[in-house]
């Protein structure tokens, strides 16, 4: 059986604490999509980690790792991170790559940064981990899959190819030193070495274990509104971000896929541009970002100060709805417990309109929050672990979010460990 943990939103929504909890009853944790652009905050007993290659299953012995084919995987930040987390004494976990997965090529960081440079005030934010690159090449059939660097002469060739028609943008357009083949060659041969032991046909292996009844998680990186479909283009990630996705990305029939557990937080966060309705900024933002997720609001790989905002129903229905939501896990809902009232987006207005339908990027840009305030509890639920002992404004904020959105809250967190959990019976669980 598989299950999917995927974002909402913006992402930062705190899947990899809901994947590293339900990573207990798993056998396989696969990464499907993304790179090292985001990353997953895990605390548990070996401490606190930033994972940003790695699925969040690698803490447990029990559990096999798999990068799958839809990754963009940059091969020496996933050995470092390997090497990052067994010098920590976390025991060596059992990891598979994809070898269909494609990889970063150091030219597409490169590109990212000069392109940045180029657009100056017009970026798009990237992390300038090469992603945009990645994927560009990747559908413009001029990236190179894992199993390539396992056939020298075909990788010469290409290799010499590619660069040629890189040069041209090198030399003419952004004005940087030109690569050079031979270089990128012998770094291909150091990628090889490092990558060969975790190689394998993932999706044989995936086929086998479902036949065996193993129990597979999906792991997602951001949220629907990064899709670059379904989410705020042009200010999206490059690979989508649905659970959907999750099928293709891993290589497995998306009838298998039974439940998708969407992370929603208790309240908004965005790291990079693009619009963000329910926005606060000035002194009640840096409280929230202070007080926010497990030592305040910033990004896992950037240190970039987060975004903040009210909670937002609109995007959030909407987000649940993309992914196909069977379960809702509400997170971080013990940060707002400093707050007399909580205000919550339940609509836009766009052009005198209300809408609670989340609309296209040139109408959310002009869209306004209609906000409405709910009564705070003003008081720690850190260690509850039942739903009825939770305050009851505290209860009623989550009831009435989960009716705005009109998907199952079936876990509630509370805090940033394993343990911080609280399971509810929803009266919206078919
Ligand atoms: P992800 O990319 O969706 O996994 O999200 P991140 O890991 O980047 O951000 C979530 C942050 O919130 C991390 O610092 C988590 O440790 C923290 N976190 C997750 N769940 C909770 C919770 O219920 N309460 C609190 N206070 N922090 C949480």
């Amino acid at each position: 059986m598989v299950k999917a943990v995927v974002g909402a939103n913006w992402g930062d929504e705190g899947k990899g604490k809901i994947t590293d909890m339900l990573a207990e009853k798993a056998d396989i944790i696969v990464r499907f999509q993304g790179g090292a652009n985001a990353g997953h905050t895990i605390v548990n007993n070996y401490g606190k980690f930033a994972l940003h290659t790695l699925p969040s299953g690698v803490f447990y012995g029990h559990t096999t790792s798999v990068i799958g084919n839809g990754v963009a995987l940059n091969i020496p930040i996933l050995t470092d991170e390997i090497k990052s987390i067994t010098d920590r004494d976390v025991p060596m976990p059992r990891i598979l790559v994809s070898e269909r997965c494609q990889i970063v090529m150091p030219y597409h960081i490169l590109f990212d940064q000069y392109e940045e440079e180029r657009l100056g005030g017009k970026s798009f934010g990237s992390t300038k981990s090469g992603i945009a690159p990645f994927y560009s090449d990747k559908y413009a059939k001029i990236g190179f899959q894992v199993s390539e660097l396992f056939d020298e002469e075909g990788l010469k060739e290409k290799l010499g190819r590619i660069c040629e028609t890189k040069n041209v943008l090198l030399e003419h357009l952004y004005h940087k030193p030109k690569l050079n083949p031979d270089e990128l060659f012998e770094t291909m041969m150091e990628y090889r070495e490092k990558i060969a032991p975790y190689v394998c046909d993932v999706s044989a292996y995936l086929d086998q274990a479902l036949k065996d009844g193993k129990t597979v998680l999906l792991e997602g990186q951001l949220g629907t509104l990064k899709d670059p479909d379904h989410g705020i283009y042009p200010m999206v990630t490059s690979s989508s971000t649905l659970a959907a996705y999750g099928a293709i990305g891993a290589g497995i029939a998306p009838y298998e896929i039974k439940e998708i557990i969407t992370v929603c937080k208790a309240y908004s966060s965005s790291v990079g541009a693009g619009a963000f309705v329910s926005e606060l900024f000035g002194e009640e933002a840096d409280e929230l970002r202070r007080r926010g997720g497990d030592g305040g609001e910033f990004g896992a790989t950037t240190g970039r100060p987060r975004r903040v905002g009210w909670f937002d129903c609109v995007a959030s229905k909407y987000g649940c709805r993309m992914q196909g939501t069977t379960d809702v896990a509400f997170t971080v809902l013990d940060v707002l417990g400093y707050l007399d009232e909580i205000p919550v987006c339940v609509g836009y207005e766009v052009d005198g309109e209300v809408t609670t339908d989340f609309p296209v990027t040139y109408k959310l840009e002009k869209a306004k929050p209609v906000l409405k305030k709910l009564p705070g509890w003003k008081c720690e639920i850190r260690g509850i672990r039942k739903y009825e002992e939770l305050p009851e404004n505290c209860r009623r904020y989550v009831e009435y979010i989960e009716e705005q959105i009109g998907y199952p809250i079936t876990m509630v967190s509370n805090g940033p460990g394993r343990e911080d959990i609280i399971y509810r019976e929803s009266p919206l669980k078919k």
